[in-house]
């Protein structure tokens, strides 16, 4: 368990280090006219008394530059909150928002008025919609779900009624022939066809994102980990330091500095369980436990061209959608995720994001016949270790599956604070559903 200490003295080098950096960009966002509160950190807060870190004041602190953090933190800017934005890596998105398939999905898979399948419809209108407006690569190449043998049609079936309950508008069933013209190297006995269904460049989308929070005045702070948090007087109090530091000393790691915002997003996606545990004065029983589920990806190598022009998918496996296929916009073929349950996490791990993301090449002979049932023309030897995310779960194995949590004060009665749980696929296609639904309800 890592624990925290507070700063003794307001001489450390580091701790200065870190206050310059915020304060210089307080001192520059200054200029632009904020208000006061946001004003240099310097020389305030640092004494040699029992209280000794700096405290700063801040309105708004989104904990997490992940794309739904980034969301969040656009949105509420652009409403005309202060937003400061803390991550524990040296930029945005280097998490499981770098490590996924980029899909937009159209919102089929999930149990209808789940947050899951509102978020998913929702988000995928405003983020086609955002993508267009700002000239984010993204392509409507549409996708074929497909039973591989007649016992999987009830599934296929079952698909097609939950999407049409969550609202996916134009979905088709397709004879095998019919999804076979569409697709020559597909063999299959019965598809689902979903044309809603795309792509997207999600570094490009997060980087806009992060420009449209920056023009909105939101700052920025990376190479800052929020160590824990404590409920004082109805507010958060949060606690943080240099990444750098909290990795070298992790036991007893000194906080560098309090902020003591009105609002706080918990957006740490795979840790967001580990640090909610950290916010005392927050009840345990509020916070789900984590289950990760790695996902490895493979590329396909030596074909001359992508065998497919839509995503094809196979029906959901426990834990994932199945091994399928996606093209990015490079024309870069990758199949993938698997589901391997990583057992036995605590929290110092999933806190400090201590995975395992190497691929292992043997998976591949897993991949093989997987992959065969629907493209069986796949040659020996073509598949190449790609790269692999971790699904921030609330159901392990053999469990049911469960819906996003996003929690407020109405929940865990703390003012304030909003906890976001559980933000696995479809995070990416649901993140600007997700921030608009902070913000019109926690504004
Ligand atoms: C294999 C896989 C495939 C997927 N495919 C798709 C798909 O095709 N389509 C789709 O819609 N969704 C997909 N998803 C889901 C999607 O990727 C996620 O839902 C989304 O990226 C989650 O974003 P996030 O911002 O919540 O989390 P993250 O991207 O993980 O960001 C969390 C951030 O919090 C920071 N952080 C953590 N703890 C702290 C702390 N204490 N202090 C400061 N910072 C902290 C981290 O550094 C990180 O940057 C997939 C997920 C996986 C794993």
């Amino acid at each position: 368990m890592v624990t925290t200490t507070f700063a003794s003295g307001g001489d450390s080098k580091k701790k200065k280090k870190m206050l310059a950096s915020l304060g210089r960009r307080w001192t520059r966002l200054s200029t632009r006219n904020l208000k006061p509160t946001w004003k240099l950190l310097n020389g305030r807060g640092v004494s040699g008394g029992a209280v000794t870190i700096a405290k700063e004041r801040v309105d708004a602190v989104v904990i997490g530059a992940g794309v739904v953090g980034l969301a969040v933190a656009r949105e509420l800017s652009l409403r005309g909150r202060e937003v400061l934005i803390l991550d524990a890596a040296s930029s945005f998105g280097t998490v499981t928002s770098s490590r996924n398939s980029e899909v937009i999905h159209a919102g089929i898979y999930y149990p209808p008025n789940s947050l899951k399948a509102k978020f998913c419809v929702r988000g995928r209108e405003l983020l086609y919609r955002y993508c267009s407006e700002h000239g984010i690569a993204h392509r409507k190449i549409g996708k074929l779900v497909v039973a591989t043998g007649s016992s999987e049609i009830p599934k296929l079936d079952l698909l097609m009624h939950l999407g049409t309950l969550n609202g996916v508008s134009d979905l088709r069933m397709l004879e095998g022939f019919e999804a076979m013209r569409m697709e020559p190297e597909l063999r299959c006995v019965k598809a689902l066809l979903s044309p809603e269904s795309g792509i997207v460049d999600t570094h490009s989308f997060m980087l806009s994102l992060v420009g449209q929070a920056e023009n909105s005045h939101a700052t920025f702070s990376y190479n800052t980990v929020v160590l824990s948090g404590r409920v004082e007087e109805e507010k958060m109090h949060l606690f943080v330091a240099e990444t750098g530091s909290f990795e070298s000393r992790c036991e007893g790691v000194v906080a560098e500095l309090e902020l003591i915002p009105n609002l706080v997003v918990n957006s740490a996606g795979l840790g967001a369980q580990a640090l909610a545990k950290r916010f005392h004065g927050l009840g345990h029983r509020f916070i789900p436990s984590s289950h990760y589920a790695r996902g490895c990806y493979f590329t396909l190598s030596g074909a001359k061209s992508p065998p497919f022009d839509k995503l094809v998918y196979p029906i959901p496996e426990e834990g994932g959608l199945g091994v399928h296929v996606t093209v990015d916009l490079n024309g870069l073929v990758k199949f993938g995720p698997d589901v391997e349950w990583i057992e036995c996490r605590d929290d110092t791990s999933s806190f400090l994001n201590k995975f395992d993301y190497g691929v292992n090449p043997q998976r591949a002979e897993k991949f093989y016949p997987e992959i065969r049932k629907y493209y069986p023309d796949l040659k020996d030897g073509s598949l190449e270790p790609g790269y692999s995310g971790i699904r921030p779960k609330l159901s392990g194995p053999k469990q049911h599956p469960v819906d996003f949590i996003i929690q407020g004060e109405e929940t865990h009665g703390v003012p304030g604070l909003v906890n976001l749980f559980g933000i696995e696929s479809p995070g990416l296609t649901s993140s600007l559903a997700i921030a608009e639904h902070i913000a019109n309800k926690f504004l």
